[in-house]
């Protein structure tokens, strides 16, 4: 596909190579960097400096777009209502913990019920503006959703390519937001192989995670609004649930961005990566002192966002954890499950299993000693627990029980 110029202006300077530092310009298509790593939006932050001030977003409506100079559009945005998500707080786990807050962020509140939508409404409105008229994904639900609806929005081909255990529920939204949507006999990885392939005979635009420069710089808005939220003041600990890493990796790169701005001082939150113990392959390379992962071989977990066997982006994720003093952490199937009951009965909160997945990775960073001097820690509910199979326990009632059963039974 051809590139082409972006009507407006922005703060953009270029995209850099994360793993080289090599210059790409702005205002053209763009996949990997020729090194084959993943690129990062870079922006004159002296002139942001120069022209706003923190305190002049309180002015604008309460979505991502707020964050706009820190942000590659450059027209009105395609969108579907991105608000800011809430913060909850869970006294009772932070009195447990001896912590002052335990926070949560609930992302399921977006549109297409995941944070997917931060990183999609920014891809599809930056390959719209350079011309891209079909875009194909990798998915095990969540993305393949977001981009479906984006693309509706926006008046472009969506296709998305699903691993044969995605459930049902998110293939059929992606399917009815009129994406074409494919069952894979495989995982990601061989999904993603697929969409490689169509790019490279010019089918379509590929839209993987990490593979395109724009999905991290709209992940980043949630470091950017948890700051803003916070009163410009981060928690000690951020736990991530980690697919790709693309929340965490935009993240780390928001903090950057807000430092620079000098938003913010250069306290960092240690980050937790948390993942499935049946699909670790991030923990695994952490605990080895390595720099990339290797393959998860047989990847398989309920946590479906986070059941990815390999990341392009591996390097960074270990890097910003490292850098932060944070950690890898894997917590078990049963441990998830099992948080995301008590979050259900104890709260009145239904987060995803990969919400849960955080809930379980902070009572095992408690418990190996991890948050010495952690007074704050924040999760992430990535998704509406409603996509996810509930296992609640329903009974049958007759009109001619009586009455008094329906609180013995
Ligand atoms: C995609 C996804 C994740 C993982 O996010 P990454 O930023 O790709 O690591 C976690 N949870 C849910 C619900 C997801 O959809």
């Amino acid at each position: 596909m051809t590139p082409r110029k972006n009507p407006a202006p922005n703060f953009v300077t270029h995209l850099e190579c994360s793993l080289t530092g090599a210059h790409y310009p702005a205002n053209a298509l763009h996949n990997l960097s020729t090194s084959q790593k993943p690129l990062l939006v870079r922006y004159d932050l002296e002139k942001i400096q120069s022209l706003i001030s923190r305190d002049a977003l309180k002015q604008r409506p309460p979505d991502l777009w707020r964050y706009r100079e820190l942000l590659p559009i450059t027209e009105t945005p395609v969108s579907l209502g991105e608000s800011a998500t809430p913060i909850l707080a869970d006294d009772g786990a932070a009195r447990a913990l001896d912590l002052e807050h335990v926070w949560i962020k609930d992302e399921g509140r977006l549109p297409t019920g995941s944070f997917k939508a931060r990183g999609l409404a920014m891809a599809v409105n930056l390959a719209k503006s350079l011309g891209v008229k079909r875009m194909a994904i990798p998915t095990n639900g969540n993305a393949g959703a977001a981009l479906a609806a984006y693309c509706a929005a926006a008046k472009l081909e969506a296709i998305c390519f699903c691993p044969e255990d995605t459930p049902a529920v998110n293939l059929q939204e992606m399917a009815f937001y009129g994406a074409k949507t494919f069952r894979v006999k495989g995982l990601i990885n061989d999904c993603g192989t697929l969409v490689k392939q169509g790019a490279e005979a010019g089918l379509w635009f590929d839209t993987s995670t990490l593979k395109e420069p724009y999905r991290i710089e709209g992940k980043k808005t949630m470091g950017l609004e948890l700051a803003e939220q916070l009163d410009w003041t981060l928690p000690d600990a951020i736990f991530y649930p980690t697919g790709g890493g693309t929340g965490l990796i935009g993240m780390w790169k928001a903090f950057d961005e807000l430092q620079a701005l000098g938003w913010i001082d250069d306290r960092r939150p240690r980050m937790f990566a948390i993942q499935s113990d049946t699909c670790a392959p991030i923990v695994a390379a952490f605990e080895a002192g390595h720099k990339e992962a290797t393959l998860w071989p047989e990847a398989s977990t309920v946590a479906a966002g986070i059941r990815v066997p390999m990341a392009i982006g591996d390097f960074l994720i270990l890097q910003a954890i490292r850098d932060s003093q944070g950690a890898a952490l894997a917590v078990s199937d049963e441990a998830i499950l099992s948080a995301q009951a008590t979050f259900a009965k104890n709260q009145g909160i239904l987060l995803c299993p990969e919400g849960a997945a955080t809930a379980a990775g902070l009572q095992e960073a408690a418990a190996r000693g991890l948050l010495a001097g952690c007074r704050s820690v924040l999760l992430f509910n990535c998704a509406t627990g409603l996509k996810y199979p509930m296992p609640g326990e329903v009974m049958d009632f007759s009109m001619k029980q009586p009455i008094e059963q329906a609180l013995t039974l």
